[in-house]
């Protein structure tokens, strides 16, 4: 069975932001004193699963782990080696997560005993003075120590950058050398204007068709068809022998292929990244034990999924185009 939104787009991939709660606060993420859910708000681990469960069940072939930092959320392990069962019946092809690496160190080992092959780790600098400057208090060699234990344990690694205008967009190039360097993909995102944060975004704002014309005075950039069923799109550099993918949301429109649909911790279900409508699956899921009116609300969400998105950074829209952060619905 699968599920087809109302413009014929597969849905088979979920992101499940399974804490909205962070060890760091990166400066275009979050603001310092982000005032988290209470903990009673969320999903337990148990209702996280049968969510999860039922999307397998209904067509969702990739589930992405994300946060808020998936790895600071109690007990996380035990939700992954649940979920890890879906992986050995074949009905799951990939089980993966989104971490800002901190926790890695301690946890690589066990992604890999329960079958995750791929992780991404975003790192935005290699300089551990702007790494801690950028993430408010993050430990750039914490990081580092967690990647060399995930490639330790097997686990493939893509390092995402985000492009930062005036902070890293002149680094970018050396930081994607040493992924290359070290066998992982590198990917950069343009920045979106989720959330209220201190600064102002459009300063932020650095239009990735800008970044690569640049790159390409440096490095030779052939486009390949490579796909990891997200909105990357990829080049080889042949100078390094890496992939490098870009995503961008904001100078090119990625919606027509877009397979996804995001839930976050306590239960909604946001149908596009970019859009405030959204379904509430918890009560649902509460209001029975079986899963039939959980499964017939996704039914409702999905023949709701939205074309595409609105994102606009101008100087004369000042709010954010959505209202809520990235570590809501997980990127
Ligand atoms: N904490 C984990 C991490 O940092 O990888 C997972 C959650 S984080 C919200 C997921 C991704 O979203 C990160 O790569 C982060 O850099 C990116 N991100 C956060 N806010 C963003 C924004 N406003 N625009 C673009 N990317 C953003
Ligand atoms: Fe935390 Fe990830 Fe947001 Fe940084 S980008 S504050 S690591 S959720």
């Amino acid at each position: 069975m699968n599920m087809i939104d109302p413009f014929g787009r597969n849905i088979s991939y979920l992101r499940v932001s399974v804490t909205d709660r962070c060890d760091f606060r990166c400066t275009y993420c979050m603001a310092e004193d982000m005032t988290f859910l209470p903990r009673k708000d969320l999903l337990s681990l148990e209702e996280l699963d049968r969510v999860c469960s039922v999307f397998i069940s209904k067509g969702v072939r990739k589930l992405r782990l994300t946060g808020g930092e998936p790895l600071v959320r109690k007990n996380i392990m035990h939700l992954i080696q649940q979920l890890s069962r879906h992986l050995r019946t074949g009905q799951l092809e990939e089980l993966t997560l989104t971490t800002n690496g901190s926790q890695l160190a301690r946890f690589a080992g066990q992604l890999a005993d329960f079958g995750i092959k791929r992780i991404n780790v975003s790192m935005d600098t290699l300089d551990a003075e702007k790494f801690r400057a950028i993430t408010r208090w993050g430990d750039l060699g914490r990081v580092i120590a967690g990647i060399d234990a995930a490639q330790a344990a097997g686990i493939k690694i893509k390092i995402n950058a985000v492009a930062l205008k005036d902070f890293n967009d002149h680094e970018l190039a050396d930081l994607m050398q040493w992924a290359h360097g070290r066998g992982m993909d590198f990917t950069i995102i343009e920045t979106m204007p989720m959330g209220e944060i201190e600064g102002d975004r459009t300063d932020q704002y650095l239009p990735l068709s800008l970044l690569r014309a640049r790159l390409e005075k440096q490095f030779t950039l052939v486009d390949i068809p490579y796909r990891t069923g997200g909105p990357a799109r990829y080049v080889q550099v042949a100078e390094t022998g890496g992939k490098l993918g870009f995503i961008t949301p904001m100078t090119h429109n990625f919606c027509e292929s877009c397979n996804r649909v995001r839930l976050t911790c306590t239960g909604t279900l946001y149908m596009c990244l970019g859009q405030e409508d959204s379904a509430d699956l918890r009560n649902p899921l509460r209001a029975s034990e079986d899963d039939e009116l959980l499964a017939s609300a996704i039914d409702e969400a999905i023949g709701r999924k939205p074309k595409g998105h609105d994102f606009i950074i101008d100087r004369r829209h000042k709010r954010p185009a959505v209202a809520r952060h990235m570590s809501v619905t997980g990127g």
